[in-house]
């Protein structure tokens, strides 16, 4: 992009609620049931049916909101934002609107350099999602309302990001906020996070902002960077050229790697809110909030500092151990156990990492914490060495065996037995005088030669460190 220009981006993420049921109704939640089977007549939109609002959302909601330093606000009020689609049988979808749940917050995130940015959060409102339109092969499509009804945060970022690395940035920590919450599962794919991008430019210096648009169907995030660094060079291009940028909503076409025009400000919808007369404001009081705040998760931000601060981990380590919360809790766990965080940490990153998989909030680890650290307790007390332990692990990896007795079945204990390796030494240094000659005259290149003796006499199984000090005391004469 030429520098001429500092592209302005604010985010609008919506998550959903890991709610049992839906926002306003009894329905289940629970994702990948046969169209239409999680329906009753609220969520249908039939008439007469009336909303009661789920008690769990609005805990959530506010959770969110204190994690991100909001201000709840003691009354809230439901709207109706009214559009026609397919997969709006209402007609109407329930949100906040101009009295919305919470407002005025922020969330730290870390820039390039390590510097760390505080980003804007201009509100978290609650609503409710919308079902989907799922189109077959043969041209036919169909309506799923199972998904109409499920409860959503709509978080708006405020305009203070300025690159695509920023923007994949906040999402990156906004997600992993939630998740540590337990309150989404962070699923872009499946759409439960999901993500519009508002991008403007403006000429480096200015300090107005200029004409957004809103980037559409963002829903990973190497999609968000491409999608972003798209959209600001072709507004570049644009103003270059002495044109103008018209307020639109674009679409993100991962396959053609650009950004589509859907509707200009002027086709832009006419909500017509206004307050859902079905429901009464929603009032949460001080003693809930702080309830909520007191008995909030650690956050990301704060785990890392404690990990740096009181475990010793550096800032690579900390972030990686902390991008999951099961991974976290699994590292926390292992570290406990064993005592000694940062080898648990290099163990867990280099080796238990490329086993993990995770899939929305829950994770599988092909070993336990009690195993990692009683297999590092092993090297810590020379039964094995370092490299024996990757073996051990291997052979760890998905049984409920203890680390000891698979040592003991892969018979690839480390000789630590001072009596035992200081025979096979002395027999060593008896078979080969000429060596021996050789090293006391001077040669003490040739302590690799009798180490190496004794390891294959051991089957590499000796303590180097024991071998080495018997050596250099028998070779010492
Ligand atoms: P609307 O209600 O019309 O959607 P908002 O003021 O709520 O407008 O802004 C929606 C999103 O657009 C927010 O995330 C905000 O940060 C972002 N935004 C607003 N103005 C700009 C701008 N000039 N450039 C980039 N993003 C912007
Ligand atoms: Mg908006
Ligand atoms: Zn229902």
């Amino acid at each position: 992009m030429s520098q001429e220009f500092e592209p302005v981006i604010g985010l609008e993420v919506h998550a959903q609620l890991l709610t049992r049921t839906k926002a306003f109704c009894s329905c289940s939640t629970s994702f990948g049931a046969r169209p239409n089977t999680n329906v009753c007549p609220v969520c249908l939109g039939l008439p007469g049916a009336l909303p009661v609002l789920d008690a769990e959302a609005v805990r959530m909601a506010v959770r969110i909101a204190l994690a991100l330093g909001c201000t709840v606000h003691e009354r809230s009020v439901f709207a109706r934002k009214n559009y026609f689609y397919p997969d709006l049988p209402k007609g109407y979808q329930i949100s906040q609107f101009e009295e919305p749940l919470s407002t005025d917050g922020w969330l730290d995130i870390t820039l390039a350099d390590g510097s760390t940015k505080r980003a804007g959060i201009a509100r978290v409102h609650m609503e409710e999602d919308a079902g989907k339109n799922v189109h077959g092969m043969g041209g036919d499509s169909i309506v799923d309302l199972n998904r109409a009804g499920t409860p959503l945060v709509e978080i708006v970022g405020a305009p203070d990001l300025r690159s695509a690395g920023e923007a994949s940035e906040y999402l990156r920590r906004l997600r992993e906020v939630l998740m540590t919450l337990g309150v989404n599962d962070g699923n872009l794919e499946e759409g439960s996070f999901r993500c519009d991008a508002n991008v403007s430019i403006r000429p480096r210096g200015s300090t107005t902002f200029g004409t957004r648009c809103e980037v559409k169907n963002v829903n990973s995030f190497r999609f968000v960077e491409k999608a972003i660094d798209y959209e600001i060079a072709r507004q570049a291009a644009i103003v270059s050229s002495g044109g103008r940028i018209v307020q639109e909503t674009r679409r993100w076409d991962e396959a053609s790697g650009k950004t589509f025009s859907l509707r200009s400000k002027e086709e832009a919808h006419d909500y017509r809110y206004f307050p859902e007369p079905d429901l009464p404001p929603l009032v949460v009081d001080a003693a809930f909030v702080e309830a909520q705040r007191a008995s909030l998760e650690e956050l990301p931000v704060a785990r890392r500092a404690r990990w740096g601060a009181t475990l010793g981990l550096t800032a690579v380590a900390a972030g990686v151990l902390s991008v999951h919360p099961r991974i976290a809790a699994f590292f926390e766990e292992a570290a406990a156990l064993h005592g000694d965080a940062v080898k648990v940490a290099n163990f867990v990153q280099t080796e238990v990492l490329r086993d993990v998989a995770t899939a929305g909030l829950s994770a599988t680890f092909p070993v336990t914490a009690a195993q990692v650290a009683e297999l590092l307790a092993l090297v810590d007390g020379g039964t094995i060495s370092g490299k024996q332990a990757k073996d051990v692990y291997a052979a760890l990896r998905g049984t409920a065996k203890s680390a000891r007795d698979v040592v003991a079945a892969l018979g690839v204990a480390q000789m630590s037995d001072s009596g035992e390796l200081e025979s096979v030494c002395k027999a060593v240094v008896e078979a080969n005088a000429k060596q021996v000659a050789g090293y006391r005259s001077g040669k003490t290149g040739l302590m690799g030669f009798f180490v190496g003796q004794v390891m294959k006499e051991t089957k590499g199984s000796a303590n180097p460190q024991l071998v080495n000090e018997i050596l250099a005391r028998l070779l010492a004469g």
